[in-house]
């Protein structure tokens, strides 16, 4: 028998509450994420009704809509247009366009399986009852995400030990979709990624997120292989800061290997703010301001039903905040829960203490901050470059102990070039 329903959103969460509410009403159901994939599958499937969400990346739901009550092969199956969107025009197009109804995000949950029931009932479609383990759909099988850490170390104007196992590069971290590429930060460690790239050929599109434009986050790009390759694009995005747009940021950071001239490879500019943006089909990358110097954000990445903060520059508090420092509270909100984080544990406590309020925390205030938001891996990253490896292995221990001491389910690694990780 075809599956009764297909759900079209690009949002796994939204689209996994939805498959929830209808399996609840007693019907079966599959999610797809990409949009468009979404007409094939629903030609072949032959669904009694469709759910289309209207905003996602690659094409959005209401031409979806217009293509399915365009070909006859579909344009008999029932369509219900679920948006956040709820303007006048928006809801006109979707009755117009044919479908049954337009349901307005957030759901009323209690209504939203007899609705769909009432529209599957003139169909003479009787619900009926599946068990959950019958209700994992191929489309919601997920991949495992590729972690590679190319440099994390902090830069400072002190002289710093020679040579380390840890390594000297600064911030950069690539994370691997099954079809997407995405980096966070620019410093001296994707001049590793980028000879990678251009051995493997594997990626043309590299999807970039800057954290902000102090040096150790950004000077890579001067001598990164792929900007001088115009096969590739670089999709970067940033913060503006009040005084200077992102694009002359990018520009400096590009000046001392390409000078006045823009590099041979194709630039797109995104300009974030403090938000959640779809990137890519599947892929959800939300902004955020984090505590330190000048603008600077964190990145939480979901995707493959996985969940990845990024935040390396970013100063926690700890028990010492103050009323007003309410900053772990709203990192902690973002961070809940994540699968991986990567954050700042630039300092031992002591060194910390000589170094309050410059951005940076204290190795055990993450650890403590990752604890009590049931991260399940924390990498502490952007240690000082003035420790030396003996330094760095006991706060890898420390941190681990203290996770232990705290009853914590945590597991705690210290970041070092060329560590790979996979959830
Ligand atoms: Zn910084």
């Amino acid at each position: 028998m075809a599956t009764p329903i297909i759900v079209v959103d690009d949002d796994p969460i939204v689209g996994t509450l939805t498959l929830e509410l209808i399996q609840e009403a007693g019907f079966t159901a599959i999610l797809v994420q990409d949009s468009l994939k979404a007409q094939d599958i629903i030609k072949k499937e032959k669904p009694r009704l469709v759910i289309l969400d209207i905003l996602m990346p690659g094409i959005d739901g209401l031409t979806l809509l217009h293509r399915l009550k365009s070909d006859p092969e579909t344009a008999k199956i029932k369509t219900i247009i679920v948006s956040g969107k709820s303007f006048a025009a928006e809801k006109d197009r979707a009755l117009q366009y044919g479908a049954e109804l337009f349901i307005e995000k957030p759901y009323e949950v209690d209504s939203f399986g007899q609705k769909i029931a009432e529209i599957l009932k003139t169909e003479g479609v009787e619900p009926r009852q599946i068990s959950p383990s019958h209700s994992a759909p191929a489309a919601l099988m997920r991949s495992d995400l590729k972690i590679t850490i190319w440099g994390c170390r902090a830069s400072s104007a002190a002289a710093s030990p020679a040579a380390t196992l840890y390594g000297k590069r600064t911030s950069c971290v690539s994370v691997e979709t099954p079809r997407h590429l995405i980096v966070f930060d620019a410093g001296s460690g994707i001049s590793l990624l980028g000879k990678e790239l251009m051995e493997s050929g594997k990626f043309k599109d590299v999807w970039l997120f800057l954290t902000h434009f102090h040096h150790d986050h950004i000077e890579g790009l001067a001598g990164l292989p792929v900007a001088r390759d115009a096969a590739y694009t670089l999709h970067i995005a940033g913060a503006s800061d009040p005084d200077k747009p992102l694009e002359d940021a990018i520009a400096e950071a590009f000046e001392p290997g390409f000078g006045e001239q823009a590099p041979p490879c194709r630039l797109e500019f995104y300009e974030l703010r403090e938000e959640s943006y779809e990137i890519l089909p599947g892929v959800r990358m939300t902004a955020f301001y984090s505590n330190h110097p000048g603008t600077a954000l964190g990145y939480s990445l979901q995707a493959e039903d996985r969940k990845i903060v990024y935040c390396p520059d970013s100063e926690i508090y700890g028990e010492d905040a103050t009323a007003l420092q309410d900053y772990d509270e709203k990192l902690g909100g973002l961070c809940r829960g994540a699968d991986l984080l990567f954050h700042d544990g630039r300092y031992t406590p002591e060194d910390y203490e000589a170094n309050r309020n410059s951005g940076h925390s204290s190795f055990i205030a993450a650890v403590d901050f990752a604890g009590r938001n049931r991260i399940k891996h924390l990498v502490l990253v952007h240690q000082d470059d003035r420790y030396a490896d003996d330094e760095l292995d006991k706060m890898a221990k420390d941190a681990e102990a203290r996770a232990a001491e705290k009853g914590y389910k945590l597991k705690v690694s210290l970041g070092r070039e060329g560590l790979n990780l996979t959830v």
